[in-house]
Protein backbone atom coordinates (compact mmCIF):
# COMPACT_ATOMS: atom_id res chain seq x y z
CA UNK A 1 0.00 0.00 0.00
CA UNK A 2 1.56 3.60 -0.80
CA UNK A 3 1.88 6.24 1.91
CA UNK A 4 -0.49 8.38 0.34
CA UNK A 5 -3.29 5.64 0.43
CA UNK A 6 -2.50 4.87 3.59
CA UNK A 7 -2.86 8.80 4.39
CA UNK A 8 -6.28 8.72 2.60
CA UNK A 9 -7.26 5.70 4.84
CA UNK A 10 -6.33 6.92 7.84
CA UNK A 11 -8.10 10.76 6.93
CA UNK A 12 -11.06 9.41 5.81
CA UNK A 13 -10.99 7.15 9.43
CA UNK A 14 -11.27 10.69 10.78
CA UNK A 15 -13.58 12.24 9.16
CA UNK A 16 -10.69 15.05 7.93
CA UNK A 17 -11.98 17.35 5.22
CA UNK A 18 -8.25 17.12 3.11
CA UNK A 19 -7.62 17.86 -0.24
CA UNK A 20 -5.42 15.48 -2.13
CA UNK A 21 -2.97 18.39 -3.11
CA UNK A 22 -3.28 19.29 0.40
CA UNK A 23 -2.52 16.01 1.46
CA UNK A 24 0.77 15.58 -0.55
CA UNK A 25 2.48 18.36 0.89
CA UNK A 26 0.86 19.55 4.29
CA UNK A 27 -1.33 16.64 5.53
CA UNK A 28 0.25 16.46 9.30
CA UNK A 29 -0.57 12.89 10.89
CA UNK A 30 -0.65 13.10 15.28
CA UNK A 31 -0.47 10.46 17.84
CA UNK A 32 0.76 10.96 21.49
CA UNK A 33 3.71 8.68 20.98
CA UNK A 34 5.58 7.69 17.37
CA UNK A 35 7.77 4.50 17.12
CA UNK A 36 9.60 5.20 14.31
CA UNK A 37 10.74 1.37 12.89
CA UNK A 38 8.75 -1.12 13.42
CA UNK A 39 11.58 -4.24 12.93
CA UNK A 40 12.35 -6.25 16.31
CA UNK A 41 12.79 -3.08 18.97
CA UNK A 42 9.85 -0.86 17.08
CA UNK A 43 7.36 -3.32 16.35
CA UNK A 44 7.24 -4.89 20.01
CA UNK A 45 6.97 -1.33 21.58
CA UNK A 46 4.41 -0.63 19.09
CA UNK A 47 2.15 -3.37 20.27
CA UNK A 48 3.20 -2.65 24.34
CA UNK A 49 2.20 0.57 23.84
CA UNK A 50 -0.83 0.21 22.04
CA UNK A 51 -1.82 -2.97 24.50
CA UNK A 52 -2.11 -0.18 27.16
CA UNK A 53 -4.47 1.61 25.21
CA UNK A 54 -1.67 4.86 24.11
CA UNK A 55 -2.34 6.09 20.86
CA UNK A 56 0.73 5.16 18.74
CA UNK A 57 1.51 5.50 15.60
CA UNK A 58 4.57 3.26 14.15
CA UNK A 59 6.09 4.38 10.90
CA UNK A 60 8.45 1.78 9.12
CA UNK A 61 10.19 2.79 5.80
CA UNK A 62 10.05 -0.48 4.00
CA UNK A 63 7.04 -3.14 4.18
CA UNK A 64 6.59 -4.97 7.40
CA UNK A 65 8.93 -8.11 8.08
CA UNK A 66 11.45 -6.38 5.18
CA UNK A 67 14.93 -8.09 4.35
CA UNK A 68 17.12 -4.84 4.36
CA UNK A 69 17.87 -4.35 8.26
CA UNK A 70 19.11 -6.79 11.27
CA UNK A 71 15.90 -9.34 11.44
CA UNK A 72 15.54 -11.20 8.36
CA UNK A 73 16.18 -14.65 7.84
CA UNK A 74 13.75 -16.90 9.32
CA UNK A 75 15.26 -17.69 12.52
CA UNK A 76 16.97 -16.29 15.20
CA UNK A 77 18.73 -18.20 18.28
CA UNK A 78 16.46 -17.63 21.49
CA UNK A 79 18.69 -18.25 25.17
CA UNK A 80 17.14 -17.36 28.38
CA UNK A 81 20.36 -17.80 29.97
CA UNK A 82 23.00 -15.70 28.48
CA UNK A 83 26.29 -15.26 28.58
CA UNK A 84 26.42 -11.43 27.11
CA UNK A 85 24.42 -10.58 30.66
CA UNK A 86 22.92 -12.11 33.74
CA UNK A 87 20.77 -8.95 34.01
CA UNK A 88 19.29 -10.03 30.33
CA UNK A 89 17.77 -13.52 31.63
CA UNK A 90 14.24 -11.29 33.22
CA UNK A 91 13.56 -9.68 29.54
CA UNK A 92 14.19 -12.85 27.58
CA UNK A 93 11.47 -14.54 29.89
CA UNK A 94 9.28 -11.54 29.25
CA UNK A 95 9.85 -12.15 25.18
CA UNK A 96 8.82 -15.85 25.90
CA UNK A 97 6.31 -15.17 27.46
CA UNK A 98 4.50 -12.54 25.12
CA UNK A 99 5.24 -14.75 22.20
CA UNK A 100 3.60 -18.00 23.32
CA UNK A 101 0.45 -15.58 24.55
CA UNK A 102 0.79 -14.07 20.97
CA UNK A 103 1.06 -17.21 19.41
CA UNK A 104 -1.86 -17.93 20.10
CA UNK A 105 -3.74 -14.73 18.75
CA UNK A 106 -1.65 -15.08 15.65
CA UNK A 107 -2.46 -18.95 15.08
CA UNK A 108 1.00 -19.23 14.31
CA UNK A 109 4.16 -20.84 16.56
CA UNK A 110 6.38 -18.06 17.28
CA UNK A 111 9.32 -19.65 19.08
CA UNK A 112 10.30 -23.33 19.92
CA UNK A 113 12.47 -24.34 23.52
CA UNK A 114 14.40 -26.95 21.91
CA UNK A 115 17.49 -26.49 23.58
CA UNK A 116 20.75 -24.84 22.97
CA UNK A 117 24.15 -26.38 23.55
CA UNK A 118 26.68 -23.82 25.04
CA UNK A 119 29.97 -25.35 24.29
CA UNK A 120 33.77 -24.89 24.44
CA UNK A 121 36.80 -25.22 26.69
CA UNK A 122 35.37 -24.79 30.43
CA UNK A 123 36.91 -21.29 31.13
CA UNK A 124 35.90 -19.56 27.74
CA UNK A 125 32.61 -17.61 27.14
CA UNK A 126 30.38 -19.57 26.14
CA UNK A 127 30.56 -22.59 28.86
CA UNK A 128 32.21 -20.01 31.85
CA UNK A 129 29.31 -16.55 30.49
CA UNK A 130 26.45 -19.34 30.74
CA UNK A 131 27.43 -20.81 33.99
CA UNK A 132 27.87 -17.34 35.71
CA UNK A 133 24.51 -16.40 34.03
CA UNK A 134 22.86 -19.45 35.12
CA UNK A 135 23.88 -19.09 38.42
CA UNK A 136 22.94 -15.00 39.08
CA UNK A 137 19.71 -15.74 37.52
CA UNK A 138 18.88 -18.86 39.22
CA UNK A 139 17.68 -20.93 36.19
CA UNK A 140 20.13 -24.11 36.08
CA UNK A 141 21.08 -25.50 32.97
CA UNK A 142 22.88 -29.46 32.76
CA UNK A 143 26.55 -29.42 32.92
CA UNK A 144 28.16 -32.12 30.33
CA UNK A 145 31.99 -33.29 30.84
CA UNK A 146 33.68 -34.11 27.61
CA UNK A 147 32.88 -37.33 27.60
CA UNK A 148 28.93 -36.79 27.68
CA UNK A 149 29.44 -34.16 25.17
CA UNK A 150 30.85 -36.20 22.49
CA UNK A 151 28.31 -39.64 23.39
CA UNK A 152 25.35 -37.14 23.09
CA UNK A 153 26.03 -35.15 20.67
CA UNK A 154 27.47 -37.53 17.97
CA UNK A 155 26.40 -35.42 14.96
CA UNK A 156 29.27 -32.62 15.74
CA UNK A 157 32.52 -32.99 15.66
CA UNK A 158 36.20 -31.46 15.95
CA UNK A 159 36.14 -30.98 20.16
CA UNK A 160 39.29 -29.30 21.34
CA UNK A 161 40.74 -32.32 24.56
CA UNK A 162 39.37 -30.20 26.75
CA UNK A 163 35.83 -28.88 26.08
CA UNK A 164 32.82 -29.67 28.02
CA UNK A 165 29.22 -28.36 27.72
CA UNK A 166 26.01 -26.35 29.55
CA UNK A 167 22.75 -27.53 28.12
CA UNK A 168 19.97 -25.33 28.06
CA UNK A 169 16.79 -26.78 27.43
CA UNK A 170 14.69 -23.41 27.98
CA UNK A 171 16.75 -21.84 24.99
CA UNK A 172 15.94 -22.86 21.39
CA UNK A 173 14.73 -20.79 18.31
CA UNK A 174 12.25 -17.70 17.34
CA UNK A 175 10.64 -16.62 14.14
CA UNK A 176 11.31 -13.04 13.05
CA UNK A 177 9.36 -12.49 10.32
CA UNK A 178 6.40 -13.86 11.69
CA UNK A 179 6.83 -12.34 15.20
CA UNK A 180 7.37 -8.68 13.89
CA UNK A 181 4.23 -8.95 11.58
CA UNK A 182 2.12 -10.34 14.47
CA UNK A 183 3.26 -7.94 16.96
CA UNK A 184 2.27 -5.17 14.18
CA UNK A 185 -1.18 -6.99 14.22
CA UNK A 186 -1.78 -6.73 17.61
CA UNK A 187 -0.85 -3.50 18.01
CA UNK A 188 -3.45 -2.42 15.37
CA UNK A 189 -5.99 -4.46 16.77
CA UNK A 190 -5.79 -2.60 19.95
CA UNK A 191 -5.93 0.69 18.23
CA UNK A 192 -2.18 1.58 16.93
CA UNK A 193 -1.92 3.27 13.95
CA UNK A 194 0.90 1.55 11.65
CA UNK A 195 2.55 2.93 8.77
CA UNK A 196 4.47 0.99 6.74
CA UNK A 197 6.54 2.32 3.55
CA UNK A 198 6.73 5.65 5.28
CA UNK A 199 10.45 7.02 5.65
CA UNK A 200 11.16 9.32 8.13
CA UNK A 201 13.84 11.94 6.78
CA UNK A 202 14.00 14.54 10.20
CA UNK A 203 13.31 14.85 13.44
CA UNK A 204 13.01 18.79 14.97
CA UNK A 205 11.71 20.42 18.18
CA UNK A 206 8.18 22.99 17.81
CA UNK A 207 7.35 23.83 21.62
CA UNK A 208 6.15 20.93 23.38
CA UNK A 209 5.80 18.69 19.91
CA UNK A 210 8.19 16.57 17.87
CA UNK A 211 7.84 17.06 14.29
CA UNK A 212 9.10 13.91 11.70
CA UNK A 213 9.00 14.89 8.02
CA UNK A 214 8.53 12.77 5.53
CA UNK A 215 8.27 13.35 1.59
CA UNK A 216 4.97 13.75 1.59
CA UNK A 217 3.25 14.57 5.65
CA UNK A 218 4.22 15.41 8.57
CA UNK A 219 4.09 13.28 11.76
CA UNK A 220 3.75 15.14 15.38
CA UNK A 221 3.95 13.76 19.03
CA UNK A 222 4.65 14.16 22.42
CA UNK A 223 6.92 11.39 22.82
CA UNK A 224 9.11 9.22 20.66
CA UNK A 225 10.91 5.83 20.06
CA UNK A 226 13.67 5.72 17.82
CA UNK A 227 13.68 1.93 16.97
CA UNK A 228 15.93 2.79 13.44
CA UNK A 229 18.07 -0.26 14.29
CA UNK A 230 21.05 0.30 11.60
CA UNK A 231 19.90 3.52 10.75
CA UNK A 232 19.45 4.79 14.42
CA UNK A 233 23.52 6.09 13.93
CA UNK A 234 22.36 8.46 11.42
CA UNK A 235 19.67 10.14 13.21
CA UNK A 236 20.70 9.87 17.22
CA UNK A 237 24.38 11.17 18.01
CA UNK A 238 23.62 10.53 21.72
CA UNK A 239 25.63 6.88 22.00
CA UNK A 240 28.29 6.09 19.21
CA UNK A 241 27.00 2.61 17.40
CA UNK A 242 28.50 1.31 14.71
CA UNK A 243 26.95 -0.70 11.65
CA UNK A 244 28.69 -3.92 10.76
CA UNK A 245 27.68 -5.72 8.28
CA UNK A 246 27.25 -9.52 8.73
CA UNK A 247 25.87 -12.40 6.31
CA UNK A 248 23.47 -14.80 7.23
CA UNK A 249 24.52 -18.15 6.23
CA UNK A 250 22.75 -21.40 5.34
CA UNK A 251 24.13 -25.16 4.76
CA UNK A 252 23.80 -28.25 3.22
CA UNK A 253 23.88 -31.38 4.74
CA UNK A 254 26.23 -33.93 3.02
CA UNK A 255 23.86 -36.67 0.92
CA UNK A 256 22.56 -39.32 2.85
CA UNK A 257 23.06 -37.29 6.67
CA UNK A 258 19.49 -34.93 5.76
CA UNK A 259 18.43 -36.89 8.69
CA UNK A 260 21.14 -35.99 11.31
CA UNK A 261 21.27 -32.52 10.37
CA UNK A 262 17.61 -31.82 11.33
CA UNK A 263 16.94 -29.92 14.36
CA UNK A 264 15.83 -32.38 16.60
CA UNK A 265 19.12 -33.97 16.17
CA UNK A 266 21.67 -31.27 15.66
CA UNK A 267 20.24 -28.51 18.06
CA UNK A 268 20.85 -24.99 19.02
CA UNK A 269 24.53 -24.56 19.58
CA UNK A 270 27.05 -21.73 20.46
CA UNK A 271 30.49 -23.28 20.24
CA UNK A 272 34.19 -21.82 20.96
CA UNK A 273 36.60 -23.25 18.80
CA UNK A 274 40.03 -24.77 18.99
CA UNK A 275 41.04 -22.44 16.56
CA UNK A 276 39.36 -19.27 18.45
CA UNK A 277 36.85 -18.37 16.68
CA UNK A 278 33.05 -18.86 18.34
CA UNK A 279 30.21 -20.47 16.29
CA UNK A 280 26.69 -20.24 16.39
CA UNK A 281 23.67 -21.98 14.51
CA UNK A 282 21.17 -24.79 14.51
CA UNK A 283 19.97 -27.54 12.50
CA UNK A 284 17.40 -27.95 9.75
CA UNK A 285 13.69 -27.93 10.22
CA UNK A 286 10.63 -27.89 7.33
CA UNK A 287 10.49 -24.25 6.41
CA UNK A 288 14.47 -23.82 7.09
CA UNK A 289 17.75 -25.20 6.80
CA UNK A 290 21.17 -25.51 8.54
CA UNK A 291 21.92 -22.45 9.87
CA UNK A 292 25.58 -21.16 11.06
CA UNK A 293 27.12 -18.16 11.58
CA UNK A 294 30.47 -16.47 13.38
CA UNK A 295 30.30 -14.47 16.41
CA UNK A 296 33.00 -12.02 14.86
CA UNK A 297 35.25 -12.03 11.95
CA UNK A 298 37.87 -9.61 10.11
CA UNK A 299 35.52 -10.11 7.18
CA UNK A 300 32.31 -8.07 8.85
CA UNK A 301 33.50 -4.37 7.56
CA UNK A 302 31.76 -1.45 9.37
CA UNK A 303 29.21 0.66 7.56
CA UNK A 304 26.52 2.52 7.14
CA UNK A 305 23.16 1.11 6.85
CA UNK A 306 22.18 2.70 3.51
CA UNK A 307 25.75 2.07 2.11
CA UNK A 308 25.30 -1.41 3.27
CA UNK A 309 27.35 -3.50 0.37
CA UNK A 310 24.96 -6.07 -0.63
CA UNK A 311 26.63 -7.99 -2.93
CA UNK A 312 28.26 -11.26 -1.60
CA UNK A 313 31.63 -12.31 -2.20
CA UNK A 314 32.67 -15.97 -2.06
CA UNK A 315 36.20 -15.83 -1.24
CA UNK A 316 35.71 -13.04 1.54
CA UNK A 317 32.57 -13.88 2.70
CA UNK A 318 32.70 -17.31 3.42
CA UNK A 319 36.47 -18.59 3.36
CA UNK A 320 36.90 -18.74 7.53
CA UNK A 321 32.94 -20.39 8.13
CA UNK A 322 33.34 -22.73 5.60
CA UNK A 323 36.46 -24.27 7.06
CA UNK A 324 35.65 -23.88 10.35
CA UNK A 325 32.47 -26.00 9.55
CA UNK A 326 34.71 -28.67 7.45
CA UNK A 327 36.38 -29.04 10.88
CA UNK A 328 33.61 -28.79 13.22
CA UNK A 329 30.34 -30.61 11.55
CA UNK A 330 31.32 -33.93 10.02
CA UNK A 331 28.08 -34.20 8.29
CA UNK A 332 27.28 -30.65 6.81
CA UNK A 333 29.26 -29.58 3.19
CA UNK A 334 31.22 -26.68 4.34
CA UNK A 335 30.21 -24.74 0.80
CA UNK A 336 27.19 -22.49 2.29
CA UNK A 337 23.89 -22.79 -0.13
CA UNK A 338 23.04 -19.05 0.39
CA UNK A 339 23.87 -16.21 1.91
CA UNK A 340 22.12 -13.48 2.68
CA UNK A 341 23.70 -9.99 4.13
CA UNK A 342 22.43 -8.45 7.45
CA UNK A 343 23.60 -5.92 9.50
CA UNK A 344 24.86 -5.89 13.50
CA UNK A 345 24.26 -2.53 15.16
CA UNK A 346 27.26 -2.81 18.42
CA UNK A 347 27.08 -0.22 20.94
CA UNK A 348 30.21 0.23 23.14
CA UNK A 349 29.63 -2.10 25.60
CA UNK A 350 27.74 -4.69 23.47
CA UNK A 351 24.86 -4.28 25.58
CA UNK A 352 21.59 -2.44 24.06
CA UNK A 353 20.56 0.99 24.25
CA UNK A 354 17.10 1.49 25.85
CA UNK A 355 15.98 4.87 27.46
CA UNK A 356 15.64 8.47 27.47
CA UNK A 357 18.17 9.73 25.15
CA UNK A 358 20.68 12.38 26.45
CA UNK A 359 20.12 14.95 24.16
CA UNK A 360 16.13 15.05 24.71
CA UNK A 361 14.07 13.15 27.52
CA UNK A 362 10.59 13.11 25.16
CA UNK A 363 12.91 10.60 23.21
CA UNK A 364 13.84 6.92 23.95
CA UNK A 365 16.25 5.18 22.03
CA UNK A 366 15.92 1.65 21.45
CA UNK A 367 19.10 0.12 19.24
CA UNK A 368 22.28 -1.27 20.01
CA UNK A 369 21.70 -4.66 18.79
CA UNK A 370 25.68 -5.94 18.73
CA UNK A 371 24.27 -8.93 17.35
CA UNK A 372 22.04 -10.48 20.18
CA UNK A 373 19.02 -8.54 20.50
CA UNK A 374 16.01 -10.83 19.05
CA UNK A 375 15.03 -13.51 21.55
CA UNK A 376 15.07 -9.85 23.60
CA UNK A 377 13.13 -7.80 21.81
CA UNK A 378 9.61 -8.24 23.19
CA UNK A 379 10.89 -8.12 26.48
CA UNK A 380 12.68 -4.86 25.41
CA UNK A 381 9.28 -3.69 23.44
CA UNK A 382 7.63 -4.20 27.21
CA UNK A 383 10.31 -1.95 29.20
CA UNK A 384 10.17 1.09 26.11
CA UNK A 385 6.60 1.12 26.93
CA UNK A 386 7.57 1.40 30.67
CA UNK A 387 9.85 4.00 30.23
CA UNK A 388 7.76 6.02 28.16
CA UNK A 389 5.16 6.11 30.23
CA UNK A 390 6.75 6.33 33.29
CA UNK A 391 5.75 3.39 34.75
CA UNK A 392 7.81 1.18 37.32
CA UNK A 393 10.30 -1.29 35.58
CA UNK A 394 9.69 -5.05 35.29
CA UNK A 395 13.53 -5.48 35.80
CA UNK A 396 16.54 -3.69 36.50
CA UNK A 397 17.04 -1.64 33.03
CA UNK A 398 20.51 0.51 34.58
CA UNK A 399 22.64 -1.29 31.94
CA UNK A 400 21.00 -0.57 28.94
CA UNK A 401 20.88 2.99 30.02
CA UNK A 402 22.03 5.43 27.07
CA UNK A 403 23.35 7.59 30.10
CA UNK A 404 25.94 4.93 31.20
CA UNK A 405 27.78 6.57 28.27
CA UNK A 406 27.31 9.93 29.13
CA UNK A 407 28.47 9.02 32.54
CA UNK A 408 31.72 7.29 31.00
CA UNK A 409 32.29 9.69 28.03
CA UNK A 410 34.99 7.92 27.16
CA UNK A 411 33.56 4.20 26.49
CA UNK A 412 34.40 3.78 22.63
CA UNK A 413 34.32 0.55 20.91
CA UNK A 414 37.17 -1.87 21.75
C1 LIG B 1 23.74 -12.46 11.18
C2 LIG B 1 22.96 -12.13 12.41
C3 LIG B 1 22.55 -13.14 13.26
C4 LIG B 1 21.83 -12.85 14.42
N1 LIG B 1 21.43 -13.87 15.22
C5 LIG B 1 20.71 -13.61 16.32
C6 LIG B 1 20.21 -14.67 17.11
O1 LIG B 1 20.41 -15.84 16.78
N2 LIG B 1 19.48 -14.36 18.21
C7 LIG B 1 19.22 -13.07 18.57
O2 LIG B 1 18.56 -12.87 19.59
N3 LIG B 1 19.66 -12.04 17.82
C8 LIG B 1 20.39 -12.28 16.71
N4 LIG B 1 20.82 -11.26 15.92
C9 LIG B 1 20.52 -9.89 16.32
C10 LIG B 1 19.09 -9.51 15.98
O3 LIG B 1 18.78 -9.92 14.68
C11 LIG B 1 18.96 -8.01 16.15
O4 LIG B 1 19.27 -7.74 17.51
C12 LIG B 1 17.59 -7.46 15.89
O5 LIG B 1 17.13 -7.91 14.65
C13 LIG B 1 17.68 -5.93 15.91
O6 LIG B 1 16.40 -5.38 15.75
P1 LIG B 1 16.20 -3.82 15.54
O7 LIG B 1 14.78 -3.54 15.83
O8 LIG B 1 17.25 -3.05 16.26
O9 LIG B 1 16.50 -3.59 13.97
P2 LIG B 1 15.53 -3.90 12.75
O10 LIG B 1 14.72 -5.10 13.00
O11 LIG B 1 16.36 -3.83 11.51
O12 LIG B 1 14.51 -2.69 12.79
C14 LIG B 1 14.84 -1.35 12.51
C15 LIG B 1 13.72 -0.84 11.62
O13 LIG B 1 13.77 0.59 11.52
C16 LIG B 1 13.37 0.93 10.21
N5 LIG B 1 13.84 2.29 9.92
C17 LIG B 1 15.12 2.71 9.94
N6 LIG B 1 15.20 4.01 9.59
C18 LIG B 1 13.93 4.42 9.36
C19 LIG B 1 13.36 5.67 8.95
N7 LIG B 1 14.14 6.75 8.70
N8 LIG B 1 12.02 5.75 8.80
C20 LIG B 1 11.24 4.66 9.04
N9 LIG B 1 11.73 3.45 9.41
C21 LIG B 1 13.06 3.33 9.57
C22 LIG B 1 14.09 -0.14 9.37
O14 LIG B 1 13.58 -0.22 8.07
C23 LIG B 1 13.85 -1.38 10.20
O15 LIG B 1 12.68 -2.05 9.84
C24 LIG B 1 21.52 -11.51 14.75
C25 LIG B 1 21.91 -10.49 13.88
C26 LIG B 1 22.61 -10.79 12.72
C27 LIG B 1 23.00 -9.68 11.80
Amino acid sequence: MKLIDICRIRVDQRSVDVEEDELATTQSIRHDVIVVGLGAFGSAAFWRLAARGVDVGGVEQFALAHGFGSSHGTTRLFRVVCKEHPGLTPIAETSLRLWTELSGTAGQVLIEQTGCLNAGPPDDDPVMGTALASETAGRPVERLSHDELVRRFPNYGGWGADDVALWDEAAGICYPERIIRAQVAAGEAAGGSAYPGTKILGIRRDGDDLVLSTSTVEFRCSRLVLAMGAWLPDFSGAVQLRVRRTPLYWFRARPGHEDDCRLDRFPVFIRKMPSGSELWGHGSGDQFGVKIGLWASESFEYTRADSLDRSIHPETDTRELSEEVARAFPWIDPTPERVVPCMVTDSPDGQFVIGPSPDDSAIVLAGGDSAHGFKHSGGLGELVAQIVLAEQLYCDAGFLDPARFVASPEAVHA
